[in-house]
């Protein structure tokens, strides 16, 4: 494993006052230029001595990149809003409650005193080889620690995995993607906007990275519309300890009942695979049937479809067909069922 050094490498540290100024400073220096936002994810790397950019982008003098607007149609979250922010904002709590629920489901308290939502969905996958230092596909060789008969993979991948059997450990991911979030970025070719579930990649886009954003890009802003704004709401997470750790496997999911029936939900799991998954089978399975155990139950089965799991993980199987059973049922019924 990796030998933590006290010292890190030596970059040029800028530190932009607007949006404007950094995205100008990060087509510049391109590929030698890394964000730094909260820290939590970048000091591990840059601290390892793993990763050694030329000049980092301090993003926290940037007031525009703050805060919580309501919007003519929901809400829109700038990437530098701290996890605390959200899990305490007001409008969040009162029409998009999933979001504050998963944010406060994350790592410490002070962890969320720093951490951003930006770099909680932008955050690095935590496989012990990688971020060890070890030269795995991820980090630009020809194998995977991970995926061996005795590779530690107990955290790792039960769905679709191609070489890298990594997974997204982002909590706050799933929640955006059952809210419908979308995600503003200033590219080289200007403002693109894409659906939450669209920010992710898996390893068969690119195997490199855990999100869409090119060397250059930047998330400025995370948009979440009123379409599902006060629907009945579900966060479960599964950790080793129920503080201070990273989930196992996540579910978030967004439900409207009408006339006892499901009209409308979304659903996504993170834990499982490179990338948060939204569950469009289970919620074009579950449109117009009761949300009770039943459906709970069918719709966990269907979830897990074509999940293979490694040498260590086979736990996860059975244990997101009951997230999701539970998500698809509902809380109230889940204290007298499970
Ligand atoms: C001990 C520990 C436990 C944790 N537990 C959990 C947990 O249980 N659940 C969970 O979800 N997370 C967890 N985290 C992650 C943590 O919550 C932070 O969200 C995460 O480390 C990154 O947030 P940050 O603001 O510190 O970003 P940084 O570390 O500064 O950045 C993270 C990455 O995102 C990029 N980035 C950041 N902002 C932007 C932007 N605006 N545009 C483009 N790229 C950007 C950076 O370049 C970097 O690659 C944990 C972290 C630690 C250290
Ligand atoms: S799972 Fe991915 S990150 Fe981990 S060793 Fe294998 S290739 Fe590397």
């Amino acid at each position: 494993m990796a030998v933590i050094r006290d010292v890190m490498p030596a970059f040029e540290l800028l530190q932009p006052s607007s949006i404007a100024d950094a995205h100008k400073l990060l087509q510049q220096y391109g590929v030698d230029a890394w964000i730094m936002a909260g820290g939590l994810d970048s000091f591990d790397w840059l601290k390892d001595r793993i990763k050694k950019p030329k000049v980092l982008v301090d993003l926290s003098g940037i007031e525009e990149l703050r805060g919580v607007r309501a919007t003519s149609d929901g809400v829109e979250i700038g990437a530098m809003t701290t996890l605390t922010e959200i899990v305490n904002n007001p409008i969040l709590r009162q029409s998009y409650e999933l979001l504050p629920q998963a944010a406060e489901l994350v790592a410490s308290p002070q962890i969320r005193n720093q951490g951003t939502i930006g770099g909680n969905v932008s955050q690095d996958c935590r496989c012990w080889y990688y971020r060890g230092g070890w030269p795995c596909y991820r980090a630009g060789g020809n194998i995977c620690y991970a995926d061996t008969p005795e590779g530690r993979n107990r955290e790792h991948a039960i769905l679709h995995a191609q070489r890298c059997v990594a997974v997204n450990v982002s909590d706050t991911a799933p929640a955006l993607i059952a809210l419908d979030a979308k995600f503003v970025m200033q590219t080289r070719g200007g403002e693109r906007v894409v659906d939450a579930e669209d920010y992710f990649i898996g390893p068969d886009v690119d195997i490199t990275r855990l999100h869409i954003l090119q060397p250059g890009d930047l998330l400025t802003s995370i948009r979440i519309p009123s379409t599902w704004a006060k629907t009945q709401f579900y966060f479960e997470k599964v950790r080793d300890r129920n503080v201070w750790d990273f989930p196992l496997l996540n579910v978030a999911s967004a439900v409207v009942v009408s006339g006892g029936a499901i009209e409308r939900l979304r659903i996504a799991v993170n834990g499982a695979a490179a990338r948060p998954l939204r569950l469009k089978a289970v919620e074009d399975a579950v449109r117009g049937k009761p949300r009770n155990a039943a459906t709970g139950e069918m719709a966990g089965k269907l979830a897990v479809q074509g999940a293979v799991p490694l040498q260590f993980n086979a736990y996860k199987i059975p244990l997101m067909r009951n997230l999701v059973k539970r998500a698809i049922r509902g809380a109230q019924e889940a204290t007298w069922t499970s």
